[in-house]
């Protein structure tokens, strides 16, 4: 038993205070126990050798035993290059020294086996290694030391002042050398078992000093697992605790008016994924927990009529409801489509955003408060703090990602229980990040689309083709159809992308001449109120063409619209690419996604766009994206652990992921306080982890 992990590394031998400080502020390497858990990010093999016949270019360091069976000194503009003759069995290759060539000259013994070892470079048909590390093959076999060296993670600053991977591997050495090999478990012996894990003291020891391929699978396998498994066990005792703790409204009750909007107002059949998404939130409201309750469905998979029943329910059990969204284009949307829905119902809807009249708003404060008011619509404006509910039951909250986790949690506030909560996105988050990001919330999933809906035709064009485009899209107009046209507009370059949209606007208003074309414009400099000027001519139908910005990414439903033109396509995400076309195929006719781009195209745009034209499923698609962007980028990752993990990785270590997820969830079904003996291990592990994370502390 190791006693004190906590000890500064500046007592630890080859430290000292000025090592340890930039250890310190460099790689936050400040106890003994950090740098133990400080890993390799890679290691150099030098357990397999290569022939040189069988060198390959771009390769990664290699070894390969040979003579050298010449040298000679070639004299260059400054100083002279030292080259040596290497051969093996199977061919030959040069060696070469750009620098110290006198001195090496001499200690090297000619026509005498040697190991080699460093990167070739080709040239002409002929490969070569400058300044390889060497070693006669006689004292290679003697020397014990481990076969696989570790590379560790450094910084510029660390290699200009000497510490180099060599002293940290020292550093390490010595580490081990102090507090021995013997480290405490944090696992108990039935999931060490059960997975087939080594040993928390085998695992790091051989992650630093891998004696083989295998034990360094193995030792990387169990800290993987470690991690991700001490993650998953955080989030969901969070969500246990807080379905035990924290109390919420039990809308037990269903009433007239679910009922008599079901009977008599639904438009259409609900799509099964529809009907059980609601009997999901039906459990959960009518518990006595707080429902926290995230609704992932792709876009027009239907969730606004999800919500609308939802807040009936409230209603029926006598609360008020509120839905919030990212803009206001859309909280008018939705306004205008409850308001249409319930037609012929007595209930009382408004709507609050920025651009609300002073007069309307304090109206809507008063009502609010005598609970006069049942439905409240709105974007930000209704979490301001003048905005009080008398009883505010659910808190809807529409494309989540757009708002922070504080502003959610603010929703909290405004009353003595906390409303339930129901996030809804569009955006579909691939299964890996959320369990890792939202793994204590609870997650429905519309994976159906409504009936009837035909596939958008998604094509690549380059701009030289434009003229073809335009012409489908005459051929589109004349068939009485409408046409978005959207330019990207992304805030570090705003000043030119603002001038691409205007010069956009004026060639398309010189190829679609009035008054045969209308065009309407709208983007984030204008006011809201000619932006809703705008909109609605297009919704009327009085525009044929919109060009936008990424303004009208999210939510809006236009049916007539049915193509989607996405101009220099190859900068935008593919979420904003996915989200973009979700605003096509809404209604009855064929509807087409044309992404336009230049010749020049980086690999990865490549991939975005193949990855469009070839799947239009929302989910596949997060998948890709999480594959090229890493978890750093996506939405919400910010907050979460996955950016902090040491060694797993949820792309790569997916499986393992959801295998720790699993055994998570069976240990705490079994024992939900950890206070069983056989899990003391994973109880001291977990208070030291719970302490010491501040990370988790923002999430809902
Ligand atoms: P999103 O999930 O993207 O918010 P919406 O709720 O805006 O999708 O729904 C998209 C369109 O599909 C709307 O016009 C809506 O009326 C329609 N819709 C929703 N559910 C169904 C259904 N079960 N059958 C037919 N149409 C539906
Ligand atoms: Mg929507």
């Amino acid at each position: 038993m190791i006693t004190n992990l906590h000890t500064s590394i500046t007592y630890l031998k080859g430290v000292g205070p000025n090592r340890a400080d930039l250890l310190k502020t460099e790689l936050g390497i400040h106890t003994y126990s950090d740098l133990i858990n400080f890993f390799p990010f890679r290691y150099i093999d030098r357990t397999q050798f290569v022939k040189i016949n069988q060198l390959q270019q771009n390769t990664a360091e290699i070894q390969i035993v040979g003579k050298i069976t010449s040298l000679k000194t070639v004299q260059q503009k400054r100083g002279s290059r030292l080259v040596a003759t290497f051969m093996d069995e199977t061919g030959t290759m040069e060696l070469i020294w750009f620098r110290g060539a006198k001195w090496i000259k001499d200690t090297l013994k000619l026509n005498i086996p040697y190991v080699i070892f460093g990167k070739t470079n080709y040239f002409n048909g002929f490969y070569s290694m400058a300044h390889p590390e060497m070693e006669l093959a006689s004292a290679y076999k003697k020397n014990l030391r481990t076969a696989m060296q570790p590379v560790y993670p450094s910084t510029e600053k660390l290699s200009n002042k000497g510490i180099s991977n060599r002293v940290i591997s020292k550093i390490m050495q010595s580490l081990f050398q102090e507090v021995g090999t013997e480290f405490r478990e944090t696992l108990s012996e039935d999931i060490i078992k059960n997975n087939q894990l080594i040993s928390k003291s085998e695992a790091l020891f051989n992650i630093h000093f891998p004696k083989t391929q295998e034990l360094l699978a193995e030792a990387q396998k169990r800290l993987k697992f470690e991690e991700l498994f001490f993650i998953q066990l955080q989030l969901i005792r969070r969500k246990m605790i807080r379905k035990a703790k924290i109390k919420g409204f039990n809308f037990e009750k269903v009433g007239t008016y679910f009922n008599s909007f079901y009977k008599q107002n639904l438009p259409f059949e609900l799509t099964n994924a529809q009907k059980r998404v609601l009997k999901e939130i039906r459990k959960d409201i009518g518990s006595n927990a707080q429902m926290n309750r995230l609704l992932q469905g792709d876009v027009g998979s239907g969730k606004t009529i999800v919500a609308l029943l939802v807040m009936l329910i409230a209603l029926d059990n006598k609360y008020q409801a509120t839905l919030m969204a990212p803009t206001e284009i859309l909280a008018t949307q939705h306004y205008n489509s409850i308001v249409e829905l319930l037609k012929g119902m007595n209930v009382t809807v408004k709507l609050l955003t920025g651009s609300t009249k002073t007069k309307e708003r304090k109206i809507i404060h008063s009502d609010l408060e005598s609970g006069d008011l049942q439905i409240l619509i709105g974007t930000h404006a209704l979490i301001e703090d003048k905005v009080k509910f008398k009883n505010l039951g659910i808190a809807i909250i529409d494309e989540q990602h757009r708002f922070g986790v504080a502003q959610r949690s603010k929703l909290w506030k405004k009353n003595e229980l906390p409303p339930h909560i129901l996030v809804m996105t569009a955006t579909p988050i691939p299964r890996t990040l959320a369990m890792s990001v939202y793994g204590d919330l609870d997650i429905s999933v519309i994976d159906e689309l409504p009936p009837g809906r035909k596939e958008v035709k998604t094509a690549h064009r380059y701009d030289a083709n434009r003229l073809s485009v335009f012409k489908f899209l005459k051929d589109e107009i004349a068939k009485g159809r409408q046409v978005y046209i959207v330019y990207p507009l992304i805030n570090e370059s705003e000043a030119m992308d603002y001038k691409d949209l205007m010069d956009g606007y004026e060639s398309i208003s010189r190829d679609f001449p009035k008054p045969t074309y209308q065009i309407s414009i709208v983007h984030g400099k204008m006011k809201a109120e000619d932006k809703e000027f705008e909109m609605q001519r297009f919704i009327k139908g009085e525009t044929q063409i919109m060009v936008a910005t990424t303004v009208i990414e999210v939510g809006v439903n236009i049916p007539n619209a049915s193509v989607m033109v996405i101009e220099s396509a190859e900068r935008f995400g593919l979420s904003q690419l996915h989200q973009l076309r979700g605003r096509v195929g809404r209604g009855a006719e064929q509807s087409y996604c044309i992404l336009m781009t230049s010749f020049k195209l980086s690999n990865e745009a490549k991939i975005r766009l193949d990855t469009m034209v070839s799947t239009s499923d929302g989910f596949k698609i997060a998948e890709v994206d999480l594959k090229l962007r890493g978890p750093g980028n996506l939405m919400g990752t910010q907050q979460s652990g996955v950016l902090n993990m040491k060694i797993a990785d949820i792309v790569k270590d997916a499986h393992l992921l959801k295998l720790a997820r699993t055994v998570a969830i069976d240990l705490l079904e079994e024992d939900s306080t950890l206070t069983k003996p056989a899990n003391r291990f994973i109880n001291i592990a977990y208070q030291e982890i719970s302490k010491n994370s501040t990370i988790w502390a923002n999430i809902s």
